[in-house]
């Protein structure tokens, strides 16, 4: 089997013996972009050398670049221990060029080591493109021989990128792998394409456009190529698995909790195993990049991330804190590619340690204030909002926490019932401590990110006249 290590060499060696510079990842936290919570894409670092404000470190660059994706505009949390495929923490695999090779060498390029180099097989793979891209359907066609009814026309912002309203933009062509009629789920495009039969591998952006005011107003002189393969993902197909879950980084990781809790997972606790072990892999790599938990910001979406893996291990029966004793299992397997995890060792078991022994003080007793509180409830009922913020403001579940903990009863929270319960204390705290400016703008910025279901952190600026008193 190859292992998912051998998977990210693969395609860093593939594109450096094709001219490629290999860029390092980029830590987690932006530091050329205060409008991101998180790098959530391997463009990101090279933003600024896409708008022409910076000089490329070469014509043509490959990266595996750390990626979240929770909280901000792409936010997987959700989705994570339910769907085959999402993470919070996951890695980019990406291939760049700078005004210099376009379309046909790109996807000339994906189409190689896709079929050649891993040696997939061709009648599996599909591609989309945006729907007015006659030049990359007609590629699909000449370089990979797909047929027709395989290169899907999408109309849909699926395949338009953009980097904001002005700047660079373009149509992109996405690569999905049928895992097979077994599983449920259609093709992109179809009514039921959220399944998981079908998934995308890789993402092809053409960089062709210039936007602004979110209107096309002309063509890039020079024209750009932008590419992101999950690693988790491609490496599910080359080790012949349907869930990246099952794929040699998350087992390992899942052996290590089950041996720690003496206990093999069963149908009903293997999505608490697979929360735990994405979100251990996101507390580590988070922590090592410098982020702590706290209760705004960044370290507030870290502190959630690892208060629901914490509500998880309570749930599998850890009678002890469970996640600092993952951490050297993660190092392990992760250290060698991102020696940041080996130097930050002892920081991320001593914060893990620290935060789960805090948090088992009023787990225990929210949870029994969430059981009488729902024990007339049922499917499709809604817990009060008050309760919410009551288990939120005296025991410390982020409103997530508790959404997660229902979920599989089919019980929702009332949302609005939480934030006018948020907001009446705040204004309470705002009268007790009248004209100090208490709320810092990241505060301001996180609530209000929460209650609009998180968009793009636009940064302080934007937020500043709600946050004054
Ligand atoms: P999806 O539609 O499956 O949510 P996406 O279109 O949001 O994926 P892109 O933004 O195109 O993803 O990112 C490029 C690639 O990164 C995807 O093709 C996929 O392989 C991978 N990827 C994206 N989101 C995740 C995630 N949450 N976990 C793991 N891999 C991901
Ligand atoms: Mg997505
Ligand atoms: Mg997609
Ligand atoms: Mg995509």
């Amino acid at each position: 089997m190859t292992s998912t290590n051998d998977i990210r060499r693969t395609f860093l060696e593939f594109f450096e013996e094709k001219g490629h510079a290999r860029v390092a990842s980029a830590p987690l936290v932006p530091h050329n972009d205060p409008s991101l919570m998180f790098v959530n894409a391997g463009m990101v670092p090279f933003k600024n050398v896409f708008t022409g404000l910076e000089t490329p470190p070469s014509p043509r660059a490959v990266s595996a670049q750390k990626c979240v994706r929770a909280g901000g505009k792409h936010n997987d949390l959700d989705n994570v221990g339910y769907t085959a495929r999402h993470h919070t923490f996951f890695e980019m695999l990406g291939n760049f060029s700078f005004g210099d090779y376009f379309k046909e060498q790109a996807i000339e390029q994906a189409w190689t080591l896709l079929t050649k180099e891993f040696g997939l097989d061709p009648d599996r793979l599909l591609a989309t493109v945006y729907h007015t891209d006659d030049e990359a359907f007609a590629l699909w066609k000449k370089i990979a021989g797909l047929p027709e009814d395989r290169i899907i026309r999408i109309a849909t912002k699926d395949n338009f990128w953009a980097m904001g309203d002005d700047g660079p933009c373009g149509p992109c062509s996405e690569i999905f792998w049928d895992h097979g009629d077994h599983i449920p789920g259609g093709p992109p495009g179809s009514p039921d394409e959220d399944g998981d039969r079908f998934v995308e591998i890789w993402n092809l952006v053409f960089m062709q456009n210039e936007q602004r005011g979110g209107e096309i107003v002309g063509e890039l002189p020079n024209r750009n190529i932008d590419t992101g393969m999950g690693l988790e993902r491609i490496s599910a197909v080359l080790q012949g698995v349907h869930n990246n879950y099952d794929t040699d980084t998350f087992r390992t990781l899942i052996d290590a909790a089950e041996s720690q809790l003496h206990e093999a997972a069963t149908d009903a606790t293997i999505a608490s195993h697979r929360i735990i072990a994405d979100h251990l892999r996101a507390t580590g790599f988070l922590i090592a990049d410098g982020v702590l938990p706290s209760n705004e910001g960044r370290g507030y979406v870290l502190r959630r991330i690892m208060r629901r893996a914490m509500r998880h291990s309570h749930l599998l029966g850890a009678q002890t804190p469970l996640m600092h004793r993952l951490v050297p299992t993660l190092v392990g397997e992760m250290g060698q590619a991102y020696p940041e995890l080996v130097r930050g060792q002892t920081l991320i078991e001593e914060t893990l340690e620290r935060e789960e022994t805090r948090f088992r003080e009023t787990l225990d007793k929210g949870l029994r204030l969430l059981d009488d509180a729902t024990q007339s409830l049922g499917a499709g009922d809604e817990l009060d909002g008050e309760v919410a913020f009551k288990l939120y403001d005296t025991y410390g579940f982020p409103y997530d926490l508790t959404e997660d903990a229902l979920r599989a009863q089919g019980i929702s929270v009332d949302r609005e019932g939480f934030d006018a319960a948020m907001a009446n204390q705040r204004q309470a705290a705002r009268a007790a401590w009248k004209g100090s400016g208490e709320a810092t703008d990241s505060e301001v910025w996180f609530a209000i990110a929460e209650r609009e279901g998180a968009t793009e952190f636009t940064g302080y600026t934007a937020t500043q006249g709600e946050g004054r008193v």
